[in-house]
């Protein structure tokens, strides 16, 4: 069944096709079918083109491009034009065309945890990305620049929810496709807020332990505490879409995914509601701070190792702050992350530079874990460096201080930024820019800290005896004299 909206569609598809701005895109996207989930997607482009491409790779996904099926196209008079298929996601036309209608098989990804990198279908919710709905813009510049209007087509009782601007007829106006994602479904709620400067909602569907305001409650803390170090409200406007996975899966396991105001987060589903929540503080810290690093930047380049692997330090150190972990978390998470980075450290030696070029064939490890450990080996650097006058954070607040200029190279900015605190331009060469080891338990010993070696594991603690500056150190990452004291009464 039809949302009311037919007859404004007909008027936007059909009549005023010829009276459209030039620089404006419409597709109409219907939901045929749940069970085999397939959709189809009609409409007309800008750039009248031969070349008709669709999205066939997303990190680590692959084959998107073959989920395209009966593609037909036509030209601006409407008449037929025959396209051949080159591979998969690639057409060629007989000649230019503007209009289309094909058809999306829109199965979940077989690796459930890629779900929150591809559009999916299935009972009850999916949730639709233009990125790989859409024919892809070969002109840049247009795809800059054009507006594109979308209406969606679902079965009755379902509803949809994004954070693309809704006009009075019921249809969107997405002015970036490859950041556009829509949550449909049949038991769709929303929450809205206020958070400092941002408009923020909270789209979730599914039963879960905890309220929809716990969860709005933990974001809203987050961002604000974001905020507050960045010196930044990176965007007006910004959505949560919380939604069980698409196939069943373990209660631990999660996916994210945040596309320019909108994060995706795909949960199992604990009994338990402190688990649940404690489970969900992790991918939200680290998803909401991509509102600011890299999606508040006009930056390019492959700087992964800055906005993933100083994302997971940042978000790992919110989170102390904010209580969701303790001191000791903190220890073991960058424990584990020393432990991923031997590993991966033992097949390759590459600099952050060098394996953030090569993220998706390489090893990401190197990327997330070598980068937060260097993360927090800066901060701590830095921290002493300034005697505690100086921290990550003030380099975060540099970077959002020229955000606003032209889009420039992430890793020439970084780098600069980096090296621009007084005392650290070693650091960087060191471990930004060639392929030093990290040598964790000589580089933390200054600071009151253990590194050891148990099995296979690394544990990291605090010593016994701190001076007074290394405790007040580690006092702003939730060390608690008392509750270490109380540890070792019990461990001697
Ligand atoms: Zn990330």
């Amino acid at each position: 069944m039809l949302l009311p909206c037919a007859v404004v569609l007909l008027l936007l598809l059909g009549c005023c096709a010829g009276a459209a701005r030039a620089q404006e895109m419409e597709a109409r996207i219907t939901v045929l079918n749940v069970s085999t989930p397939r959709v189809r997607i009609e409409g007309r482009r800008a750039d009248a083109t031969r070349v008709w491409s669709f999205r066939n790779a997303y990190g680590s996904l692959l084959g998107l491009g073959e989920r395209i099926e009966n593609l037909s196209l036509k030209d601006e008079k409407g008449g037929e034009v025959a396209v051949t298929k080159l591979a998969a996601g690639e057409y060629e036309a007989a000649r230019e065309a503007v209009r289309w209608s094909y058809e999306v098989r829109l199965d979940a990804p077989t690796t459930v945890t890629n779900s929150a990198y591809a559009s999916w279908l299935v009972s009850g919710r999916g949730l639709l990305m233009l990125g790989d709905l859409l024919p892809l813009m070969m002109d840049e510049k247009l795809a800059g620049k054009h507006v594109t209007r979308v209406q969606l087509e679902l079965p009755a009782g379902w509803s949809a929810l994004s954070i693309e601007t809704r006009l009075p007829d019921g249809n969107f106006e997405v002015a970036d496709v490859t950041a556009a994602v829509f949550f449909i479904g049949t038991d769709l709620r929303e929450r809205r807020e206020r958070v400092g400067q941002m408009e923020f909602s909270v789209a979730a569907s599914g039963t879960w332990a905890f309220s929809d305001q716990d969860v709005m409650s933990m974001a809203a803390s987050i961002l604000k505490d974001y905020a507050q170090r960045t010196g930044s409200a990176p965007r007006v406007r910004a959505m949560l879409m919380l939604s069980p996975f698409p196939r069943a899966v373990g209660a631990e396991r999660w996916s994210a995914e945040t596309r320019g105001g909108t994060v995706m987060l795909l949960s199992g589903q604990s009994p338990s509601k402190v688990a649940a929540l404690a489970q969900l503080s992790s991918p939200l810290t680290h998803e909401l701070f991509h509102l600011w690093v890299p999606n508040g930047l006009r930056l390019e380049g492959n700087y992964d190792w800055f906005y993933e692997g100083f994302t997971l330090y940042q978000a790992l150190v919110a989170g102390v702050r904010l209580h969701f972990l303790t001191f000791q978390d903190y220890l073991n998470a960058l424990a584990r992350a020393f432990d991923a980075y031997q590993a991966a450290s033992r097949q390759q030696q590459l600099s952050l530079l060098e394996a953030s070029r090569r993220r998706w064939t390489g090893s990401p490890a190197l990327v997330y874990q070598k980068g937060m450990l260097v993360a927090f080996l800066y901060d701590l650097s830095l921290r002493q460096a300034s005697r505690g006058k100086r921290e990550l954070d003030d380099v975060y607040r540099a970077l959002f201080q020229q955000a606003g200029a032209a889009r420039r190279d992430g890793n020439e900015v970084l780098l600069a930024l980096l090296n621009g605190q007084e005392g650290m331009l070693d650091f960087t060469r060191r471990y930004v820019e060639s392929a030093s080891e990290i040598e964790l338990s000589a580089a933390v010993a200054p600071l009151g800290l253990r590194v050891e070696r148990i099995g296979a594991r690394t544990t990291i603690s605090a010593d016994g005896k701190l001076t007074r500056q290394q405790r007040d150190l580690w006092r702003a990452f939730g060390y608690n004299e008392d509750a270490q004291r109380a540890l070792r009464r019990v461990s001697s």
